[in-house]
């Protein structure tokens, strides 16, 4: 039986979630021994959202947990996120692989399979961002000596939140590795390495007999969604 994998989505209510949630929901739904947990950025879950994950056939948890927007600090997903990591907890599992998949990335099938190689944490190569076509993890001798992106370069952990993935017993770890904003943004993803490893060597490049991307930073359009009560008011002849 392939070992459990927990994909933890964040969604939120904008331009192209139910596209991205059936998208998504698609993909998983071909995918064994998932669990995936999805948490609603706001106050209440979706109920469109909730459709979708029951028809994906997957085995789902949706939880919701609203942003602290009053703050300055930069970092979307973080309060989902970090309360999709004490559900786990709560499950207790003694095995089992952590991925987060945002809701507008695009993954290829064999990734699931790829990401089951991991003993503790795990590093994948990740299409579209920035300008680039893809990111890429710089490996000699089977250790990870750095990483080939065009931004960011202070990091000490040069991934994208789809490029890696993390064993269960991390999140054992007293303090808990959790996501922190901070003023600058863009640094999520380093800041919680560094909470899981000590060094970029004990990373484990899982994709290297791959030729091509596995998982891609597909990005949602960014443009405000109307309300078909406002469309109605703005086109009464059309809409009716
Ligand atoms: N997200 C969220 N609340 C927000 C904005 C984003 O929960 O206010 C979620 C979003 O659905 C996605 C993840 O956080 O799963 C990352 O956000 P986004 O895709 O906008 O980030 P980017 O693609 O720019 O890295
Ligand atoms: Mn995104």
């Amino acid at each position: 039986r392939a070992r459990t994998l927990f994909l933890i989505t964040p969604t939120v209510n904008r331009y192209g979630q139910l596209a991205h949630i059936t998208r998504l929901a698609n993909t998983l739904r071909q995918v064994e021994n998932l669990h995936w947990i999805v948490i609603e950025d706001g106050n209440a879950t979706n109920p469109n959202v909730e459709a979708q994950l029951n028809r994906s056939k997957t085995k789902y948890t949706y939880l919701f947990a609203e942003t602290n927007r009053t703050t300055l600090l930069k970092g979307r997903g973080v309060e989902q996120r970090n309360l999709a990591i004490d559900y786990i907890r709560s499950l207790k599992p003694k095995d089992g692989l952590v991925y987060f998949a945002d809701d507008d990335n695009s993954f290829d099938l064999e990734l699931f399979d790829v990401l089951r190689r991991t003993k503790y944490c795990g590093v994948i190569p990740v299409g579209l961002l920035a300008q680039l076509p893809f990111e890429d993890i710089d490996v000699v001798d089977d250790k990870v000596v750095g990483f080939f992106t065009i931004f960011g370069f202070d990091r000490k952990y040069q991934i994208d939140m789809a490029g890696f993935v993390v064993h269960v017993s991390a999140f054992y770890k007293d303090p808990v590795p959790k996501f922190y904003r901070t003023v600058m943004g863009g640094r999520l993803e380093s800041d919680f390495l560094a909470q899981v490893v000590n060094d970029p060597s004990e990373l484990e490049p899982i994709a290297r007999d791959y030729d091509r991307v596995l998982a891609w930073h597909t990005k949602s359009e960014n443009r405000e969604a109307w309300t078909v009560d406002r469309i109605k008011s703005l086109y009464p002849d059309k809409w009716k």
